[in-house]
């Protein structure tokens, strides 16, 4: 079976009273539309590794992820859609919710592990599937130089030159991967990595060793909101008033964490007047589902 999407992910533009005032144009890569599932830069992350899997005849792809985790529910589903066994392996005692009933409805088998144990993934891979011979590792959130340059594929399909793209961020493999489409395309575009976690600081490190060739980035590591999954009801309306504004539907963890630091910015006058700005949107609305009572 060949592994491959046709890719829809249209670019449009988002306008608001804010971009006029300062002069901005604004516009949102919309890679939430690629797949309903295997959304946002997960199908591109997915996309070699599973290639790669096929290519040395293995059937069965083992993975990792938190019990809300966007990467389990894309590698259920592209298993699914592309013929390979999958086994999720999930931090913490068991629990169920929409993510995980949604990675079982599409077969993946899933295995509730410590947190303790879950810290060594390899250990954990060659502890229950050392005697699989048609188990494939995939690292927690698909990191890896495969994905970084599924992503980097990105950075093809723009037809205007931006000068500044904004990316939320968690293993840092997504903005790696568009920093080297960048250098290789030779643009003169910033890349701007949002880090969704506290202390983000130590992001720089992950990006920095997928990269092809060193490169410069900025990386804003005050939009947070209190850590990994955490909001607050400035977040929360902010991502109200964006959805019904725009009809574009946000998440909480990740897109709507980086389009915030683009509007905060933006009224800081941190942009130059005439400046074009692209959001990636990342996919990840499923993410809604685990958040509903915030809203
Ligand atoms: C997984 C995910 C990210 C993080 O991508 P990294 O490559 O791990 O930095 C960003 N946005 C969404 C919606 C995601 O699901």
């Amino acid at each position: 079976m060949v592994i491959d999407l046709e890719i829809f992910s249209p670019v449009q533009q988002i306008n608001d009273q804010l971009f006029a005032e300062w002069d901005l144009l604004v516009y949102i890569k919309r890679d939430d539309l690629i797949h309903s599932i295997i959304s946002g830069n997960k199908w591109r992350k997915l996309k070699y590794l599973l290639k790669k899997a096929q290519s040395q005849n293995k059937t069965h792809l083992v993975t990792f992820g938190g019990a809300y985790s966007n990467h389990l529910l894309a590698t259920a589903a592209a298993a699914a859609q592309f013929g390979f066994k999958a086994t999720g392996i999930v931090r913490g005692e068991q629990v169920d919710n929409d993510t995980l009933f949604m990675c079982r409805l599409h077969g993946m088998h899933l295995m509730f592990t410590d947190r303790e144990s879950y810290r060594d993934k390899p250990a954990l891979f060659d502890k229950y599937f050392a005697d699989d011979n048609q188990a494939f590792f995939i690292d927690e959130g698909g990191a890896s130089p495969e994905a970084a340059l599924g992503c980097s594929e990105l950075v093809n399909e723009l037809t205007e030159t931006y000068d500044h793209i904004f990316c939320a961020c968690g293993t840092g493999t997504m903005a790696a991967g568009i920093i080297n489409g960048i250098t290789q395309h030779q643009l003169p575009t910033q890349l701007h990595a949002i880090p969704v976690f506290k202390n983000g600081d130590f992001i720089a490190n992950e990006i920095d060793k997928l990269l092809t060739v060193p490169a410069n980035y900025q990386l804003h590591t005050d939009y947070h909101f209190g850590g990994y999954g955490k909001v607050n009801n400035e977040l929360i309306r902010f991502i109200k008033k964006f959805v019904a504004d725009t009809g574009v539907l946000i998440d909480p963890i990740y897109t709507g964490k980086m389009l915030y630091a683009i509007y905060d910015l933006a009224a800081k006058n941190y942009f130059k007047r005439g400046s074009k700005i692209l959001a990636i949107h990342s996919g990840g609305i499923w993410g809604l589902l685990g958040m509903k009572d915030r809203f």
